[in-house]
């Protein structure tokens, strides 16, 4: 049996560092798993702050001053993952968007969907 070998793919549109971003750029969010687990845990976080927030009658601007004091606390978070790896923004870089790139299917090389272009 002969093995299929595909032509790179790295100038294809919808290439991301091996990845294949055509599910996500077809149907945006609809693939909940391709989100970063860290970010989700984050926007679980600060619903429960808007929650309690609520309860206490405060302000936005006071949630907003009580969220950034723990910026430095949710960095960890992303450094604690087990896939991270540090990118040249200091987060991961792996995050594209709201998306972690080691979810998404792998580019295998060239297949029917491969469109030449800007990225
Ligand atoms: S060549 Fe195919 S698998 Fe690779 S990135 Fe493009 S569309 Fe995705
Ligand atoms: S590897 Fe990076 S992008 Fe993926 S879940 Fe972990 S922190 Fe998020």
């Amino acid at each position: 049996m002969n093995n299929i070998i595909y032509l790179p793919a790295t100038d294809c549109i919808f290439y991301r560092e091996g990845f294949c971003l055509y599910e996500e750029i077809l149907n945006p969010g609809y693939f909940v798993e391709f989100r970063c687990k860290v970010l989700k845990k984050w926007e679980r976080e600060y619903e429960d702050l808007l929650d309690r927030a609520e309860i206490f009658h405060l302000d936005l601007k006071v949630v907003e001053r009580i969220w950034d004091k723990g910026n430095r606390d949710r960095l960890k978070d992303m450094y604690n993952c087990p896939t991270f790896k540090a990118g040249e923004d200091g987060l991961c870089f792996y995050l594209h968007g709201d998306i972690c790139l080691l979810t998404l299917p792998i580019c295998k090389g060239k297949c029917h969907l491969f469109t030449r272009g800007e990225k």
